[in-house]
Parts: structure tokens; C-alpha cells; sequence
């Protein structure tokens, strides 16, 4: 056994530092980016938004807002859509702002493969992002499905993990990530901290994890734990190249859930990809073996998700005029945390 005695930290324990600024206005300010991934070659440009795969986020109806919205937010489809549906999303919509979600079951990998053989790959409106998620980044099996996956689709961006650590993000990326996800236990409907004591503080786990993969022309894709605008502000300003949200983004009409009426507050149930709602729905109950490691809450109906996202990106450009980065390139070099005890801890708009 061994402690490790460095102070890890996550986004409640630090703020950002305002810096000198000729700035004279948030509207100045550019929160689009530019990327080239390493292996496919291929760029994206646009707000460095990703809506978290999970039932109740990672929706059609929610990539559609994204793309009406116009700011190359994108989308983590979730995995169970049915593959007729798939095909016929990305027949009609596209695939500009959406990744395909895999894990990496058997079944998963014959959809996948049943997807790709469909003509419409060869029509350059089939998949071109494919996020590779499971829990545990941390196994053999997994880093050798990413490297099967990288063979076999050599000119798809990849987004593969999750992982904490600098070293597993280098060892993704040689394997043929472009995009290293990054976050165990962070998420507003995980449990994994509690029912494995497993875990890293997220804002630590993308600083050091950033700074892996740029050194190898990778990316990071920080994923949990963003409960409030200033947050994403945090995760890029610590070396996220991408911000995925899950909670931020529950509770709107594009989450393709039921609202619920009671006692006249309109409700709506948000659950964790592993929590026992989900494996009932989608999987028929919680297998022997396994425990589940996310909750089911209730949040707040929010209506359009449109508000909410021009709220956040409002909170960016923000970030970005306090420490005078006119673009948020530029966020993660102007960026001094300073360490404090306050706590943040409601997910904005659910307070
Ligand atoms: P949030 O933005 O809600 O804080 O975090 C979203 C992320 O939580 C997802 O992208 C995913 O990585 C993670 N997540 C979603 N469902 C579960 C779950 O049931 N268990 C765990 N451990 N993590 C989950």
C-alpha cells in the first residue's frame, strides 16, 4: 500500500484568478476552437460542447437543438438507440454534430459493424466520430478494442475512454484515441466514489491528463462533475479541449422524457447510465455479479435547452473577459487557480 501525499483537487476547490484584460466586452470574445485530430486527420470547429451519452442527454431531439443553434456543439448519441433509427438520423440530419456511442460488447461491436456496412457509410453521411465508453478505462481488453477500433476505422476520430491519469491517456492515445475522455466518479448521478472508493479529483485529473496528451497531439475530452457554468470555465482553463455534460443538460424537451406533474412543479427523471433504472430498461435488471454505480434523481423541467446552453456559453465568454483571453484558446495559458474552501455544489438550474 502506498498514499500518495500531493493535494489533488477538484472544481469547488479553486477559482480563477481575474488577470489584467484589454477586453472591453464578452461580446469580443471567440469560444469556438479549432482542432486537427491526430490520427483521422479530420478538424472540427465549434464550441468544444459534448452532451454526455446517457438516455436523457445524449438525444436526437438534442443534436438537432445543437445544430439549429449553429455553434458546433456535438452530441454523444447514447447506445441504445435502435440501429434503424440510427440509420435514419443520419440520413436526414447528418453526422456534422453527433458521435456514435459504443461500448464494447459483442452486440455493440454488430451494430456497429451493421451500421458501417449500410451503403450510407459510402456516402460520406455515416459515422465520422465514434466515442468508445466504459467505465474502467484502465483494462487490456478495452485498450485493445480502442487499437481493433483504430485499424478498422482509420480515418474516424475517435473519442475513447475514461480514464484519470496521465499515463493511461498516453497509452489511449499511442492505441489510436484522438480524444482521451477523462473522469471517474465525477458525475452528478455516479456513484462508483461510493460503492468502490474509487475515484480522482476531476479538476486535477484533467490537468495532468491535458498535459499527456498534448504532448502526444492528443486530446482530452473532460468528462462529470460540471454542475455550473463556471465549471466548464475551470475544465478548460485546466487543459480540457472538450467539455461533456450530463446534468447541465437534463430536464430540457430535447431529453426525450417524460415530464412529470406533481403537485404542479413539473419533474423529470434523470439516471445514471449504470444505475439499476437504466439496467432495467435497457439490459432487463442488474446482473448478479455487479453492483450499480449511478442514481436516479428527479430534476427540475427546464423547457427549451437552448436558454440553458446560450446561458453557458454566456458564463464562458465571461470566464474568458476576466482573465482577458479573447478566445478561449487561449483560456487554459491565462488561467491562475487559486485554492479555496467554498463550495459549489447544485447543478445550475436545478437549484
Ligand atoms: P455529469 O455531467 O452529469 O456530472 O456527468 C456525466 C457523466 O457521468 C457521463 O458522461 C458519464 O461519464 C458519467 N456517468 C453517467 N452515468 C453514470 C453511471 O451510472 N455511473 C457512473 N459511474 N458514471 C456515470
Amino acid at each position: 500500500m502506498r498514499i500518495e501525499e500531493d493535494i489533488k483537487l477538484d472544481f469547488k476547490d479553486v477559482l480563477i484568478r481575474p488577470k489584467r484584460s484589454t477586453l472591453a466586452s464578452r461580446k469580443e470574445v471567440d469560444i469556438n476552437r479549432i482542432y486537427e485530430f491526430k490520427w483521422s486527420r479530420r478538424t472540427y470547429q465549434g464550441v468544444p460542447i459534448i452532451a454526455a451519452n446517457m438516455d436523457g442527454v445524449g438525444t436526437m431531439a438534442m443534436a438537432r437543438a445543437f445544430a439549429a443553434m449553429g455553434h458546433g456543439k456535438t452530441v454523444a448519441l447514447h447506445k441504445h438507440y435502435p440501429l434503424e433509427r440510427l440509420l435514419e438520423f443520419y440520413q436526414t440530419d447528418g453526422n456534422t454534430n453527433v458521435w456514435y456511442s459504443i461500448g464494447v460488447t459483442e452486440k455493440d461491436e454488430e451494430k456497429l459493424d451493421a451500421f458501417l456496412a449500410h451503403s450510407l457509410q459510402k456516402t460520406g453521411k455515416g459515422i465520422n466520430k465514434l466515442c468508445i465508453d466504459v467505465a474502467n478505462g484502465y483494462s487490456e481488453p478495452f485498450v485493445s478494442f480502442v487499437k481493433k477500433m483504430r485499424d478498422k476505422l482509420p480515418d474516424i476520430t475517435i473519442m475513447a475512454g475514461n480514464v484519470v491519469t496521465g499515463e493511461m491517456a498516453e497509452e489511449l492515445i499511442l492505441s489510436g484515441a484522438d480524444v482521451v475522455k477523462v473522469g471517474i466518479g465525477p458525475g452528478s448521478v455516479c456513484t462508483t466514489r461510493k460503492m468502490t472508493g474509487v475515484g480522482y479529483p476531476q479538476l486535477s485529473a484533467i490537468i495532468e491528463c491535458a498535459d499527456a496528451a498534448h504532448g502526444l497531439g492528443g486530446f482530452v475530452c473532460a468528462d462529470g462533475g460540471c454542475t455550473v457554468p463556471g465549471d466548464l470555465a475551470k475544465a478548460f482553463g485546466a487543459g480540457a479541449d472538450f467539455v461533456m455534460l450530463g446534468g447541465m443538460l437534463a430536464g430540457h424537451d430535447q431529453c426525450e422524457g417524460d415530464v412529470i406533474d406533481e403537485g404542479g412543479k413539473k419533474i423529470v427523471q434523470f439516471y445514471g447510465m449504470s444505475s439499476d433504472t437504466a439496467m432495467h430498461k435497457h439490459a432487463g435488471g442488474v446482473a448478479e455479479y455487479r453492483a450499480s454505480e449511478g442514481k436516479t434523481v428527479r430534476v427540475p423541467y427546464r423547457g427549451d435547452v437552448v436558454a440553458t446552453a446560450t446561458a453557458m456559453m454566456g458564463g464562458l465568454r465571461s470566464a474568458c473577459t476576466y482573465v482577458g483571453a479573447r478566445r478561449l484558446k487561449e483560456l487554459s495559458k491565462r488561467t491562475t487557480f487559486i485554492r479555496v474552501s467554498q463550495q459549489l455544489n447544485t447543478v445550475f438550474g436545478n437549484e
